[in-house]
């Protein structure tokens, strides 16, 4: 055995007490003071000598929280102290019986304000962490209240576990011998969505909610896993503990804190049964933006001494209840399914519910993951279903009620066809998920929905790409007419929406169903058919009906019209898609207006001049201002010759510049072409 050098021992030491303090100010301060690259570093040093010096590793190294074997199975654990479960309140009343109850018991005046400690209800697994010395030694599940199973080293696992409990504030109390540590497993709404992606994509079922999630990943025999699953804690309490005594619950949480545990930043300590309500209703509103799951309150009463004159009946203690929000479940019926398309082609089956509350948020859709998902439910249209929300925004479909049918349910059948584009879908062997094989499928929506709205199209102001996507993604517009359909509403459940926002973009779309005939064809996107088509169009035709329904001959008979562009307007008309499209955005009370006279347009008369741009324009588009030359009758050409009247140059513009300064073209500015052309 090699003579292990004394300062490789101090190193050793140093590295181990240095990563065991980041790890407690990244993971549960939450605020590190060095890059994750020094973090790495410390962490290869540690691991390197400890390989060189194997004698060196101990179980509360910082190296030893992964890499176990797979268990065959778990071990039981007795709890030295019964890890008991609290009684539910579900209403104010049942909190104000609560605390009457303790003051009846201890024979206390009814006017007391009795102190409690009230934090949130982490909606998670509990766990118990036996510490003898200050090392971690045993952790393991609730289990029946009695005894637990062994997961010590899947809670190894955990990063805001410590391993072994230290002074992390100078005024903690000294380590006891021995402490039993309690607290809640969870996993963040985040990794909650992150790991149900993965599964989905693998045709695993998706975990119903973080806490089935968390309890999934916390027993696995194997740790590799668990360490996959970001897992956290919160440490809310004590069983067995030796050496020390509490006076206080605060006080238990503060030393947990102190000795670099990690307790829910929202605890606080109240005065009165009042305050603790307050303290409730405070903490649902917050629910929502919290990135974990919580179900209610815990209130406890602050003075331990107390604990023990009240006691526990059958498995519930007397001196704390859980005050729970609103539940996150309710049953409602299945109206229809859409099928949404996401950007990377995936087939998104989504439930159209009939409206449901729950917990204060009406819930009009549920997604179903996949068609694997759908069968294992055996859910049909018509069907009474409980439907959940838990942890993410998209509420869930936990189960049909089947005790509920009728006979008149339908079978959902999954479309062979993409919703959007109308290629036939695919799947991998061994995917779940039905995909749209046309790359440009996805994209292509999003271009058609943002020519629509552009200034001179449909001129809706606040559609721009980022409202665009997040209406694609969530399956709200897969076809333009669906834009004419959308409510205030619809828009609020869009990120970064609220009430006001989601009012300016639905008026501004109702303000574009008044619109132009030649507006409306160029919003369409019909190929070969730009500002200037559709403006002639409008003019010949008049009639969004005759225009329809005209002939490539009939098309061709208008001077400018040639047969590509002729060919290209009736293929889309004839179109069942587009026609059914376009029948919706009339049903929606799209109506054409009179063609809107441009006065200062109409008397510029720019025919025989030919135009070449160049450079960035900042008041349109390079586009535009093409199109608006030949509107006015104007030529527009890519290439600087002697035939060229006029160079419009914007911003860093391109070699042409320097070759129409060669040949003494006359070159505008942008101002001089507006001027121009009469829009300054
Ligand atoms: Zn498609």
């Amino acid at each position: 055995m090699s003579k292990i050098p004394p300062e490789v021992i101090e190193r050793v030491k140093k590295l181990r007490e240095e990563i065991e303090y980041h790890n407690y100010r990244y993971y549960v301060l939450n605020s590190p003071v060095i890059s994750d690259a020094e973090y790495d570093a410390l962490m290869r040093e540690l691991k390197e000598l400890e390989e060189k010096y194997p004698e060196l590793i101990t179980p509360d190294s910082p190296t030893q929280r992964v890499g176990f074997k797979p268990a065959e199975a778990f071990k039981e654990v007795p709890h030295a102290e019964p890890m008991l479960s609290l009684d539910d309140a579900m209403n104010e009343q049942e909190v104000i019986e609560f605390d009457k109850r303790i003051k009846r018991f201890l024979n206390l005046p009814e006017d007391l304000e009795i102190e409690y400690t009230v934090e949130p209800k982490i909606d998670g697994l509990a766990v118990e962490l036996v510490y003898e010395n200050g090392v971690f030694v045993v952790g393991s599940t609730r289990g029946d209240g009695y005894v637990g199973e062994d997961v010590t080293n899947n809670l190894k696992t955990i990063p805001s576990i410590p391993l072994r409990i230290k002074k992390f504030e100078p005024d903690a109390p000294d380590i006891p011998p021995r402490i039993d540590v309690r607290g809640e497993v969870f996993m963040t709404k985040e990794e909650f969505e992150r790991l149900n992606q993965e599964r989905i994509a693998k045709g695993e079922l998706p975990f119903a909610n973080p806490r089935n999630a968390a309890a999934g990943s916390l027993r696995q025999l194997d740790p590799s896993i668990t360490a996959k699953r970001k897992l956290d804690i919160f440490c809310y309490g004590v069983g067995k503990v030796e050496g020390i005594t509490f006076k206080t619950q605060w006080e238990v949480l503060q030393t947990l804190k102190k000795w670099g545990f990690k307790i829910n930043p929202l605890a606080k300590l109240v005065k009165g049964i009042q305050e603790a309500i307050k303290y409730h209703h405070k903490i649902e509103e917050m629910r929502e933006s919290l990135s974990y799951d919580i179900d209610g309150v815990v209130i406890k009463v602050n003075d331990l001494s107390l604990w023990e004159k009240l006691g526990t009946k059958a498995r519930s203690p007397r001196y704390a209840i859980a005050y729970k929000f609103q539940p996150t479940q309710a049953t409602t019926q299945l109206i229809d399914v859409v099928f949404q398309v996401g950007r990377t082609g995936a087939i998104t089956p989504v439930a159209i519910l009939k409206p449901v509350q729950i917990g204060g948020v009406t819930v009009e859709r549920a997604t179903l993951h996949n068609e694997d998902f759908i069968k294992n439910l055996d859910v049909r249209i018509g069907d009474w279903v409980l439907v959940q929300r838990a942890g993410d925004v998209i509420p869930q479909i936990v189960m049909p009620i089947k005790e509920k049918r009728t006979g008149n349910e339908k079978e959902i059948k999954f479309p062979t066809h993409c919703p959007i584009c109308g290629t036939k879908l695919v799947k991998k062997p061994g995917e779940a998920i039905w995909r749209c094989p046309n790359t440009n499928c996805y994209a292509s929506l999003i271009r058609k929905i943002l020519h629509f709205a552009s200034r001179n199209a449909m001129n809706i102001e606040g559609l721009g790409e980022k409202v665009a996507r997040d209406l694609v993604d969530k399956g709200f517009v897969q076809n333009l007419a669906d834009l004419f359909y959308l409510k205030t509403e619809d828009f609020m459940k869009l990120p970064g929406f609220a009430y006001k926002k989601a009012k300016n973009l639905y008026e501004a779309i109702q303000r574009a169903k008044k619109t132009t005939l030649a507006r409306f064809l160029y919003a369409l996107g019909i190929r070969h058919v730009g500002e200037a088509m559709a403006q002639l169009l409008a003019e010949k035709f008049k009639s969004l009906d005759k225009l329809m329904e005209a002939s490539t001959a009939d098309l061709m008979s208008i001077p400018g019209v040639g047969y590509e562009v002729a060919k290209s307007i009736v293929d889309y008309f004839r179109n069942e898609e587009n026609r059914k499209m376009i029948q919706r955005m009339l049903d929606a009370g799209l109506t054409f207006e009179e063609e809107e006279v441009k006065p200062e347009e109409k008397k510029v008369d720019l025919s025989g001049k030919t135009f070449v741009f160049t450079g960035a324009l900042k008041s349109m588009t390079r586009d535009q201002a093409k199109e608006l030359v030949k509107r006015l009758g104007g030529r527009v050409t890519n290439s600087v010759s002697r035939n060229v009247d006029y160079v419009v140059v914007g911003e860093n513009p391109g070699s042409k510049y320097q070759r129409a300064k060669a040949l003494g073209i006359k070159m505008l500015s942008e101002e001089e072409f507006l001027k121009l052309v009469g829009k300054a």
